[in-house]
């Protein structure tokens, strides 16, 4: 068999290993596809480290979803990767990982990588694959369609058992994530548009979702200690609705497994890094299918991955260190109202 051809895999590879004991590593599952004449499988890996304990936080960083867009991927990589060089000489970061537990999928659809497609082999889109219907109208094909898997935005057959690669995520937040009072995870892609974007949950329906409050406190910290940073925070049908969601479903099982005895706070971001930018300053991108969701020079490569690898630090020490910033009784009631007011106003007008 001759060996992978996708970059992000081969970068992966020895970051782990340079990880050592502090890491474990499993492929969840194994895809096919056809690559330049020949079949290639691809594992998709879920790697974890720090304290297993079900009681401690945990934040999951996915990456690689839709295979064009791998900028996704290569920030989460590049986060893992300065992890495991501050695991050799950064106390702080040994007694964070003593009350907090990571876990990365930075390529979620090696298929579609391999093959430069947003869909998996099968020509599904993985963010349009979960069974959630959206309960509103949904824009012409974007929302998410059943007709071909030869069109972009194909949902799959209905009825069906979700993608492998679907199944693998699912399996992974379940056990890893679910489980714990406090958890979060972040999904990065890169979009159309000149702002880089950090959605919640819902895209199936413009009604608020049950934690409104927690997600209103998380901007508050985010504002308060990066005054300047560039993102949007708001959920998703602030933009579009869409059928499939994977993290408005994977939302919704949190909630099934959330009681009054022990209650689950699940946060799902995705980041959707604006690529209009890295257009905007180069316009002979339009002309490359890649190049439209990807910096293509490097030096602007290279900010964005500082910039938001910054970020993604960022939201570990949130989760880490919930119980300070998440509301509660009162305080929660306050920030629900507040959050209504700042996303979903001009919903209910
Ligand atoms: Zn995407």
């Amino acid at each position: 068999m001759t060996p992978p051809a996708m970059p992000e895999l081969a970068e992966l590879q020895p970051i782990i290993a340079a990880g050592g004991a502090h890491l474990q590593q499993r492929a969840v599952c194994e895809v096919m596809c056809e690559v330049a004449g020949g079949v290639q499988r691809f594992p998709v890996l879920a790697v974890t480290l720090g304290n297993p304990s079900l009681d401690v936080p945990a934040v999951g960083f996915f990456g690689g979803v839709h295979g064009l867009e791998r900028i996704g991927a290569e920030v989460v990589i590049a986060h893992l990767h300065s992890l495991v060089m501050r695991l050799r000489w950064d106390s702080s970061l040994h007694r964070q990982l003593e009350s907090l537990r990571l876990v990365f999928m930075p390529i979620v659809n090696p298929g579609g990588m391999a093959q430069a497609t947003r869909a998996n082999p099968n020509g599904v889109d993985l963010m349009r694959n979960a069974p959630v219907d959206a309960s509103e109208p949904v824009p012409f094909m974007v929302g998410g369609q059943r007709r071909s898997n030869r069109l972009p935005w194909y949902r799959g057959v209905a009825g069906a058992a979700m993608e492998a690669e679907n199944l693998a995520v699912c399996e992974v937040v379940e056990q890893e994530l679910l489980p714990r009072p406090f958890s979060m995870v972040v999904d990065c892609h890169s979009g159309f548009g000149t702002r880089d974007r950090v959605w919640f949950p819902y895209a199936h329906t413009a009604q608020p979702i049950p934690h409104l409050a927690e997600l209103f406190a998380f901007k508050a910290i985010l504002d308060q200690t990066h005054p300047q940073h560039r993102y949007v925070v708001e959920p998703q049908s602030c933009q579009y609705l869409a059928h499939g969601d994977l993290w408005d479903h994977l939302y919704q099982r949190a909630l099934l497994s959330s009681t009054n005895q022990a209650p689950r706070t699940f946060l799902a971001l995705t980041l959707e890094m604006g690529s209009w930018l890295w257009v905007k300053k180069n316009p002979r991108q339009l002309f490359s299918r890649h190049g439209i969701f990807n910096p293509l020079i490097e030096h602007r490569r290279q900010r964005v991955l500082r910039r938001h690898v910054a970020w993604l630090d960022f939201v570990m020490r949130a989760a880490l260190s919930h119980r300070r910033w998440v509301p509660t009784d009162a305080a929660r009631e306050a920030a629900h109202a507040q959050a209504l007011s700042h996303w979903y106003v001009k919903a209910a007008a």
